[in-house]
């Protein structure tokens, strides 16, 4: 494993466009669980997952009953809405924030709705599925913060009359074209990827990296190239292999906690950016300041 994290740490100082894609994973270590790991909550829990599967097609023939469920007080998603509220960023987090500030990550895009890479400091990052900290209209596509609508009267709505939801996405929903057009770009444009605690079976997400790797995918920009792309770096960090890794769409699987693999990928990045700065420039160390990654 240390060999890959150095390879990480080199294929990072030399990428261009570098961008992150992270899944639940990235927040397990901050205690909010996943859907689809060991302890996830679809894997010990049959009947939510079907519950959940419900929710679009709730609010679609019902909002105010959609309301109802995603509000009440005995409800799943209240529970682990509130969970995720109290949820702080772990050393994953902190460590996605320096490799941006570094000027070497150009953009985050999550799966995650729980606002922890923003909260970490991440400036540039794409909420594809959405964030529980935000409402969206469903027929104008504005967003709002949740504290800046009133819930009195359900559903709520929009300034121009339409109907609001949570901006997170549930199955079945399509993903808002604005954050789906921009995350396309980025996929198509990056020379590296690093896909973080993702168990990349959600689409049109796990589109993404093919999109990188092949050029093509389901795309809404209608890019389309054959062969695989040889300039682009394609890294996992994951506890455990994906299609990604057994299809060899990902180049390595450094296979590890986030919330440790990533700070470490950070500290040889520090060791190979002065040792390549000092390489081109020997009047120039490391000049960047530094974030501990692992401070609380
Ligand atoms: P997933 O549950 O399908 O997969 C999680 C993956 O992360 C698994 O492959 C697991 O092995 C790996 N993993 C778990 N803990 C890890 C750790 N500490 N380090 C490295 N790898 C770890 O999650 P997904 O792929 O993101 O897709 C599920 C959907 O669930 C997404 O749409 C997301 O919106 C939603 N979700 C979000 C949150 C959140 O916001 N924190 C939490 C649960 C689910």
């Amino acid at each position: 494993m240390e060999g890959l994290i150095k390879q990480a740490a080199r294929d990072l100082v030399k990428s261009k466009h570098a961008i992150a894609l992270t899944g639940a994973g990235m927040s397990t270590e901050s205690g909010i669980p996943d859907f689809r790991g060991p302890k996830g909550i679809w894997t010990t829990n049959k009947k939510a997952e079907a519950e959940a599967y419900k929710m679009y097609g709730l609010f679609l023939k019902d909002p105010k009953a959609y309301w109802v469920e995603i509000s009440g007080s005995q409800g799943t998603y209240r529970r682990f809405y509130e969970e995720i509220r109290k949820a702080k960023p772990n050393p994953g987090h902190r460590a996605l924030v320096e490799l941006e500030r570094r000027g070497i990550l150009k953009c985050v895009i999550t799966q995650n709705i729980d606002g922890l890479h923003e909260k970490a400091g991440n400036k540039e990052v794409l909420e594809y599925h959405g964030s529980i900290y935000k409402l969206r209209c469903i027929s104008c596509g504005s967003r709002f913060g949740i504290e800046e609508v009133s819930l009195n009267e359900l559903p709520p709505r929009c300034k121009c009359g339409g109907v609001l939801k949570y901006d997170v996405i549930h199955f079945k929903e399509p993903i808002p074209l604005d954050v789906r057009e921009e995350s396309e770009r980025e996929a198509l444009r990056c020379d590296l990827m690093l896909i973080c605690g993702t168990s990349a079976v959600v689409y049109p997400f796990a589109d993404l990296p093919i999109m990188a790797r092949f050029g093509s995918g389901r795309s809404l920009l209608g890019l389309y190239v054959t062969g695989p792309k040889t300039n682009v770096k394609i890294i996992e960090v994951n506890a455990e292999p994906t299609p990604l890794t057994q299809e060899g769409v990902s180049d390595y699987l450094i296979r590890g906690k986030t919330g440790e693999v990533l700070p470490k990928i950070v500290e040889e990045v520090k060791k190979t950016r002065s040792a390549f700065t000092a390489e081109h420039n020997p009047f120039l160390g490391d000049q960047a300041g530094e974030v501990d990654c692992h401070q609380g």
